[in-house]
């Protein structure tokens, strides 16, 4: 007799939505969480008055009403917290910033960006409509073969354009650079410069955020991620903070149980993790790692962290200079140097600018502005600094960004009421994962669902995975795949 039907490691997206899944399918389910609060990367903390989001830039997938794939009227809905949950829109899917080169705002609606090219680039508006027309079918024929239609039935122009990297497509649609820069802008989110960037992968994130709109959520990630758990407390679930698993048990070669961190055990016939590929089979006892897993593991590589200054600023975002929600501020237009960039002290060549009072989401008093500065980094430099040397690195590092930022923001040092700054060994301390990434492996020409399959076959019975490290990163498809992987879960048992 087992203790629970499931236990869940880790309350980050995927771990949250998988945990509300099982139990509300009526599964006993614990769910275990090393930190204090549910949300992994989703969770927000206070310093001053202020109140800073971790992690949320741009939430996709919500969708408007009427659109049933939606996070809203999907996912959303059958954990019974589409009301409990109130969104944001950002209008604008963002601002392009090249000083001296370009600077526009992108609506985040199919039609008014054409408007817009064709006002700021005139000549170019049936280039653009191509483009778009390109990358809603990009998106439509991926996704019906992420759905396992046969190939056959799949077009072809998914063949033709799907891994080609951007910087070859946006070369064969348009001669001006400066719509190029603007149009390939997300590849800062992604982590892959334009000239390695999966096509796919590019049109994917365009299509998520113009066909559903980006979004803020009302107190923070903390508030989604809390709504979650509320649905799975509601159902009966069982949940420990400040408990880490410590081992995977198995006995005659599948899954029996976790060992937690105090020693005591925890029994239950699945076992789904939400922690990274390498600390999950890490934590295996009494079986090795399958050889396919140590294969697949050995050819892998991990992804990209991050650097963030979350700032509580003494000035309104009009009286900043702030017109849009996001605003990328790229240096200079050579990417394939600003992604260099990311692996050394280089002075940060490229920003993400979030200020969440353009459409505010309630945390910052009234006044005042609540804004983060980011740029992607890989953790390898981090840990090659010596301790007496962390503090002065990372100040010296983050004035780098405010620099970059002066150029939108003129001024925005003096506004500084409350500052924290977090580098990838931050986000190591916090979320445990190798190397602090926070989408897992690398996202490159050789990862994703065509070529991967971590998340179907553990090749471990009873043992799940659910995550950045076993699909694609990011809030929506996290949260998605932690319902996956549940469902399936479910199929499985009921088998
Ligand atoms: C600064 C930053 C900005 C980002 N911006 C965006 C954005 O704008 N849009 C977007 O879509 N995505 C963004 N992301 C990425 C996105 O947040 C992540 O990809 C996603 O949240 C990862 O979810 P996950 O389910 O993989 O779990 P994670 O958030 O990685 O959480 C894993 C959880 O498992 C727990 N855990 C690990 N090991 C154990 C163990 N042994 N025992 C118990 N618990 C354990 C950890 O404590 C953690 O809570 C950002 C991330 C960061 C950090």
């Amino acid at each position: 007799m087992y203790d629970y039907d499931a236990i869940v490691i880790g309350a980050g997206n995927a771990g949250l939505t998988a945990a509300a899944t099982l139990q509300r399918a009526g599964t006993r389910t614990l769910l275990v969480e090393r930190h204090n609060v549910p949300g992994g990367c989703g969770t927000s903390f206070r310093r001053g008055r202020f109140e800073f989001e971790v992690a949320l830039h741009q939430l996709s997938g919500v969708g408007v009403t009427g659109q049933p794939i939606s996070l809203r009227e999907g996912l959303f809905q059958q954990l019974g917290i589409a009301d409990q949950l109130e969104f944001v829109q950002e209008h604008d899917l963002y601002r392009a910033v090249v000083p001296g080169v370009v600077d526009v705002t992108v609506p985040a609606d199919w039609d008014a960006a054409v408007e817009m090219f064709d006002t700021e680039f005139p000549g170019n508006r049936d280039r653009v409509a191509r483009f778009f027309e390109l990358v809603k079918q990009v998106t439509f024929w991926q996704i019906a073969a992420m759905r396992g239609m046969p190939g056959e039935q799949i077009d072809p122009l998914l063949f033709r354009y799907g891994l080609r990297p951007t910087r070859d497509v946006l070369d064969e649609f348009f001669e001006d650079e400066r719509i190029k820069v603007v149009l390939g802008m997300y590849w800062t989110y992604l982590g892959q410069p334009p000239s390695e960037l999966r096509f796919q992968d590019l049109a994917l994130t365009l299509f998520a955020y113009l066909e559903f709109k980006p979004w803020h959520v009302r107190g923070g990630s903390q508030a989604m991620s809390g709504a979650v758990l509320d649905s799975f407390l509601r159902a009966g679930g069982e949940v420990r903070f400040n408990t880490g698993v410590e081992r995977i048990l198995t006995e005659s070669g599948r899954v029996i149980g976790v060992r937690l961190e105090d020693g005591s055990e925890v029994t239950a016939p699945d076992v789904v993790s939400n922690a990274s590929l390498p600390t999950t089979y890490g934590m295996l006892e009494g079986i090795e790692i399958p050889g396919a897993v140590r294969n697949d593991l050995a050819t892998r590589r991990i992804g990209v962290s991050g650097f963030v200054l979350h700032m509580g600023l003494d000035a309104t975002p009009a009286e900043l200079g702030f017109t849009a929600s996001t605003t990328f501020v790229n240096r200079d237009t050579d990417d394939d140097r600003t992604y260099r960039a990311w692996k050394s002290f280089e002075p940060a060549r490229g920003i993400c600018v979030s200020s969440y009072d353009v459409a505010p989401i309630g945390f910052a008093p009234a006044g005042t502005t609540h804004v983060s500065l980011m740029t992607l980094q890989y953790a390898d430099i981090w840990r090659d600094v010596a301790p007496p040397e962390y503090a002065r690195t990372k100040f010296a590092f983050a004035q780098t960004l405010l620099d970059l930022c002066e150029t939108v923001t003129p001024g925005i040092r003096d506004a500084i009421e409350e500052v924290d700054v977090a580098t990838p060994l931050t986000m190591m301390r916090y979320l445990g994962h190798p190397g602090g990434s926070i989408y897992g492996y690398d996202q490159d020409a050789t990862e994703g669902w065509l070529f991967r399959n971590s998340e179907r076959e553990t090749h471990v019975p009873g043992l799940h995975v659910a995550g950045s490290w076993s699909g694609m990163g990011g809030f929506q498809p996290t949260l998605e795949a932690g319902a996956r992987v549940a469902r399936r879960l479910l199929r499985t048992t009921a088998a």
